[in-house]
């Protein structure tokens, strides 16, 4: 089994708050205390669970652990963000999370269905219908207009587009008058907000963001947050965030850390300082 230490926290070491800006508090919604750990020991459900999940890449001496058992499960309408020191295994672990890569050891369940036995083609299939991702390069098709875009899941999949979703999504997502225009043609920020409105269009049972600010500004970073808080306050959308970024991760509902490829912290919200306190901690102690 795996440590999975909710109490103490590490303490402060290094670099001084004060050189760091608090980020803004999330709202805070109701049914959640201050740590939003009220309404996760009410037993809201798992859309994502992981059990003993171990991966090894190579073999012999050459061979690196990357994970070593690590239980998560993920909370439905939850914003959890997944931080940890370079080489921890977030990549990894989110990519088994999201049926990307297999575990060497371990089981998967996405939304009710454990993944372990599914050949590839129904893997894609179940990524298709339940996963939308977001990554740091956006991914957009140059030749495709912002609205083309949102809806290339559903073209690529043949289902038609529901119209009164589409436009919730383009107003929750603040692209009206930009939606006949090329990514070019569109700032990064805007871009990025164009592929979180295409992850959602098929309304996918959970959202993973792979460092979904890492090539933005700080401002385009601070809307492309805003609109993921938004996606979970209003849309109830489940996402699954890796980060680097201390403030990112500050505006999400739970933050859980990696170190050398186990889940070490498993906490509710916390500031952008804590996260960064507990970041120096495990740094220090690697
Ligand atoms: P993080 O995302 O926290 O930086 P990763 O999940 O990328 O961590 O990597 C965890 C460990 O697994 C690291 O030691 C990394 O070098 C190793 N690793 C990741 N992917 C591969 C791969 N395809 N082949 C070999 N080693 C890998």
């Amino acid at each position: 089994m795996n440590p999975v230490i909710t109490q103490e926290r590490p303490r402060r070491s290094g670099a001084p708050a004060s050189a760091l800006p608090e980020a803004p508090r999330p709202v805070q919604r109701p049914g959640l205390d201050d740590d939003g750990r009220a309404a996760r020991s009410a037993g809201r459900d798992a859309v994502v669970s992981a059990r003993g999940v171990s991966k090894r890449y190579g073999e012999g001496d050459a061979a690196v652990v990357a994970l070593r058992g690590a239980d998560v499960d993920l909370r439905r309408g939850e914003f959890t963000a997944i931080m940890g020191p370079s080489g921890s295994g977030k990549s990894t672990l989110m990519h088994i999370l999201a049926g990307l890569d297999r575990p060497t050891a371990g089981t998967i369940v996405i939304d009710g269905v454990e993944i372990g036995g599914l050949k590839d083609r129904e893997l894609t299939q179940l990524r298709r219908e339940k996963i939308g991702f977001i990554f740091q390069s956006f991914n957009l098709l140059p030749t495709l207009t912002a609205a083309e875009n949102i809806v290339l899941p559903l073209t690529i999949a043949g289902r038609k587009v529901d119209t009164a979703w589409f436009a919730e999504l383009v107003e929750t997502v603040g692209l009206g008058d930009r939606l006949s225009h090329r990514p070019a043609a569109l700032s990064g920020g805007q871009q990025q907000r164009v592929a979180v409105a295409r992850a959602l269009v098929a309304r996918p049972a959970v959202l993973f963001a792979d460092e979904p600010t890492g090539n933005l500004d700080s401002r385009s970073g601070d809307e492309v947050l805003s609109l993921l808080r938004r996606s979970a306050d209003e849309l109830g959308q489940t996402i699954i965030m890796v980060t680097h970024d201390a403030h990112a991760a500050s505006v999400a509902d739970r933050v859980l850390f990696l170190m050398d490829g186990e889940v070490e912290l498993d906490r509710g919200r916390m500031t952008r300082s804590e996260i960064y306190d507990v970041m120096k901690s495990l740094e220090v102690a690697r």
